[in-house]
């Protein structure tokens, strides 16, 4: 977020300060996460398409914002088969209802003005159900029930990470700060009209025109410590996932096992994979603005946290017990979660399953913005550099 915010403020013409308080730029949850380019289809949970109309337009422009910010073609990226969402048994949304809401979320996507830009053509796009032969060669039918194939890509987030941290290096108008912790903001007579000096923990950065605060796990004790208003459900999450290499291709699906606290499987080019069991990779959940403590794993509890990975995914998805004697590179990693709603992933009334409370709070010359998804940032960074310029 705050690395599409700085290159369209740069572009712009501005001179632009960005601080991160980790070793590089891009080393969050922007560079270890699964890399869904969301249309809307995982939100089944909130029926009234409110989320899947808040999530779609920035996931139609996400490839044409950062080819531009890139500089090139985001093609090696790209995950080159559609998603197959598989309805679990315990689901919060039934199979028939979710088949359903897929075929309006992808009809939505499919007639936008911006369809053009999405990372596969979806002109002719539809959902199609998944036969029983289909099912019955992946999936484990005593606890999937259904199966739907449906027009949503991802890319990989560390390719376009690697992307963005050239770009930033490249622009000369971005001066960035590094291992440089944000701790507050202080105003002059004007309080937050004027001129703005950031507060860091080396010291202050500033006066500057604008401030933004992108910082995701961190903008919502920025907002607090201003006196401005976070709100009363507010969830923190720190998730990780296996990111690994095979050493021979592999054929598996993208799999996303849905509506629930399930997992995924992402198949980035036969080789490169993205595994995720939602409890395992669970490390912290708190609420409030203030994160909550996240442990260190060592070697042996990293070793066992992705071997519960694979055993979860591997009792729904007999061919994911065949990765460990394919793998070449695994790295445990994954970033923060933070979002406006509470309750559990397994409870149909949990305020999470609808994630369109996201965005640009403006306050004189201070502007927060929530990104809410990865696949929204470029969109957002976008929105965020216009409403300054
Ligand atoms: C396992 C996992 C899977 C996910 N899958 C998807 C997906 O498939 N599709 C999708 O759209 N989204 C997904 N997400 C969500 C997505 O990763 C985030 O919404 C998105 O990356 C947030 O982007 P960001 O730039 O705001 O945050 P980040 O990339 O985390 O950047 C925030 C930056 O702020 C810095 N920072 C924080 N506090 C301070 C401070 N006080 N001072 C200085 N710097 C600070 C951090 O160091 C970091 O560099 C997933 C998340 C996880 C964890």
């Amino acid at each position: 977020m705050g690395v599409s915010t700085a290159l369209f403020l740069a572009r712009g013409g501005a001179r632009v300060t960005l601080i991160d308080a980790a070793t590089a730029v891009c080393a969050g949850a922007s560079r270890w996460n699964e890399g869904k380019i969301h249309l809307g289809h995982l939100y089944a949970g909130d029926p009234s398409l409110r989320t899947a109309h808040r999530l779609l337009p920035a996931g139609l422009a996400f490839r044409p914002l950062v080819e531009a910010l890139i500089g090139g073609s985001l093609a090696p990226a790209l995950s080159p088969a559609d998603d197959w969402y598989l309805v679990h048994r315990r689901s919060v949304v039934d199979a028939d209802t979710a088949g359903r809401y897929y075929d309006a979320v992808t009809t939505l996507a499919a007639t936008h003005p911006a369809a053009a830009g999405y990372l596969r053509p979806l002109g002719n796009a539809r959902v199609e159900r998944l036969t029983a032969r289909e099912l019955d060669a992946v999936a484990d039918r005593a606890s999937i029930v259904a199966g739907f194939r449906v027009p949503e890509r991802s890319v990989s987030t560390r390719w376009v990470a690697d992307r963005l941290v050239d770009a930033v290096a490249a622009e000369p108008r971005i001066d960035t700060r590094l291992s440089t912790r944000v701790t507050g903001l202080t105003t002059g007579p004007a309080g937050l009209d004027g001129p703005l000096t950031v507060v860091t923990a080396e010291g202050a950065e500033g006066p500057f025109d604008a401030v933004v605060n992108a910082l995701w796990d961190g903008r919502a004790a920025l907002d607090a410590s201003l006196g401005l208003a976070v709100p009363a459900a507010w969830s923190s999450r720190y998730r990780v996932a296996v990111f690994l290499e095979t050493t021979a291709p592999v054929t598996m699906p993208n799999v996303v096992i849905v509506t629930g606290p399930f997992g995924d499987v992402k198949n980035y080019d036969g080789r490169a994979l993205y595994l995720s069991w939602y409890d395992a990779g669970l490390l912290a959940h708190g609420t409030g603005p203030a994160l909550p403590p996240v442990p260190a794993l060592d070697e042996a509890a990293t070793a066992r946290l992705a071997d519960e990975v694979v055993a979860r995914l591997a009792s729904l998805l007999p061919a994911v017990a065949d990765v460990p004697a394919l793998t070449a590179s695994r790295q445990v990693a994954g970033g923060w979660v933070v979002a406006a709603g509470l309750g559990p992933l397994d409870d149909p009334a949990s305020s999470l399953h609808r994630r369109d409370r996201l965005g640009l709070t403006r306050h004189g010359r201070y502007l927060s913005v929530d990104t809410g998804k990865y696949s929204v940032a470029p969109w957002l960074g976008r929105a965020v550099a216009d409403a300054i310029l």
